[in-house]
C-alpha cells in the first residue's frame, strides 16, 4: 500500500489525515515539529521533532521510505518547505504542497502590507500605540524595542523570547470568531493589528473585526513558494494528486516503494 508523509502542524494536515486514514489504498504518517506544548495529534502514524535539517531528512526518508510526500506545514514556515524541497529532489520523490489561500483585502480593509516582522516592526509606531499582535509564539522580541507602545500578544504558548516592556501576554488556540475578536479588541483598545497573512477560516475573526472597527492591519505578508512545485490548496486537490502519484506503487511488486520514484515520475 502507498504510504505518505504529511508534514503537518496545520488544521489542514489533520484533514488530510484524517482522510488518508479513510482510505483503504493509502496509508500515511504525520510528523509535526514538537514545537507546541500540547499539540493536536492527527490521526494515525505521528512522529514528532525535526528531522535535522534537509540532510537529516532525506536520511530519514531512506530508512522510512514513503512513496509521496504532502508539505502541509503553515505558510510561514518556510525553513521546513526549504528542506523538503531538497530533501524530497534529493531521494526523487514526489512532492505537493498544500497551502491554504491568502486573505485577499475587501472593502473596507485598512491594510499595509510589509514584507516580514521587521518591516511590521519599524512601521508600527507610524500606525498605532495599542497593539494586537497575533503572530504566533515565535518572533515576538522582534517587537521588544517598541517600549512606548502597548501590546496585547496572543499565542498558544508563551514566548520564548523577549516580550514588549508594555504587554499583556493572552495564551489562547483558535478558532476565533469575528464577534469575538471585536469584544477582544474594544476591551483593550486595540488601535493597530499585527498579523501574518496566514489564510484560512480558523484566524480570519480578528481580520474582519479590524474592518467593521475601521483599525487599521499590518499585514505581513507571505515567504515565497519554492519554484517548481505543485502546489494545491485544499485537501480535495491533494487527495487527486496522490490518486495520480501513488497508484503505480500499489501496482508495483518490484523492491523500493515506488514505481514513480523509480522512474523519476515526481514533482511536476
Ligand atoms: P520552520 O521555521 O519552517 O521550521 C523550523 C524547523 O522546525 C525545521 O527546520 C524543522 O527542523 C522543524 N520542523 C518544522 N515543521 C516540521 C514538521 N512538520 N515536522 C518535523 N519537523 C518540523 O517552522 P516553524 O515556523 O518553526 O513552524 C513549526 C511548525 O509549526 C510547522 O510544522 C508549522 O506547520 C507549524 N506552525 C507554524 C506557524 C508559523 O507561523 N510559522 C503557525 C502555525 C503552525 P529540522 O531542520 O531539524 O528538521
Amino acid at each position: 500500500m502507498p504510504r505518505i508523509l504529511i508534514l503537518g502542524g496545520t488544521g489542514e494536515a489533520r484533514v488530510l489525515a484524517a482522510a488518508v486514514s479513510e482510505d483503504p489504498h493509502t496509508d500515511a504518517v504525520s510528523s509535526l515539529a514538537g514545537r507546541t506544548r500540547d499539540p493536536r495529534v492527527p490521526v494515525g502514524d505521528v512522529r514528532i521533532g525535526g528531522f535535522g535539517g534537509a540532510g537529516g531528512l532525506a536520511d530519514w526518508l531512506r530508512t522510512n521510505p514513503v512513496d509521496a510526500i504532502v508539505d502541509a506545514t503553515h505558510p510561514f514556515a518556510a525553513r521546513i518547505t526549504a528542506n523538503v524541497v531538497e530533501a524530497a529532489s534529493r531521494c526523487n520523490i514526489p512532492l505537493l504542497l498544500l497551502r491554504r489561500p491568502e486573505w485577499v483585502r475587501r472593502t473596507g480593509d485598512d491594510w499595509r502590507e510589509v514584507a516580514d516582522l521587521a518591516d511590521a516592526a519599524q512601521l508600527l509606531p507610524d500606525v498605532g500605540s495599542r497593539v494586537f499582535l497575533t503572530i504566533g509564539r515565535q518572533g515576538v522580541d522582534s517587537f521588544a524595542a517598541l517600549g512606548a507602545l502597548w501590546f496585547l500578544v496572543r499565542a498558544i504558548d508563551p514566548p520564548d523570547a523577549d516580550m514588549p516592556p508594555q504587554s499583556r501576554l493572552l495564551l489562547a488556540r483558535g478558532p476565533f470568531t469575528s464577534a469575538a475578536e471585536r469584544e477582544l479588541m474594544q476591551e483593550h483598545r486595540i488601535n493597530v493589528l499585527v498579523t501574518k497573512n496566514s489564510g484560512g477560516d480558523q484566524t480570519y475573526g480578528k481580520v474582519a473585526a479590524a474592518r467593521a472597527m475601521g483599525i487599521p492591519v499590518l499585514m505581513i505578508r507571505r515567504p515565497p513558494l519554492p519554484p517548481g512545485v505543485d502546489v494545491v490548496h485544499d485537501v480535495a486537490g491533494v487527495m487527486a494528486w496522490l490518486g495520480s502519484h501513488t497508484h503505480e506503487a500499489e501496482d508495483s511488486s518490484a523492491p523500493g516503494r515506488s514505481a514513480a520514484r523509480r522512474t523519476g515520475d515526481s514533482r511536476r
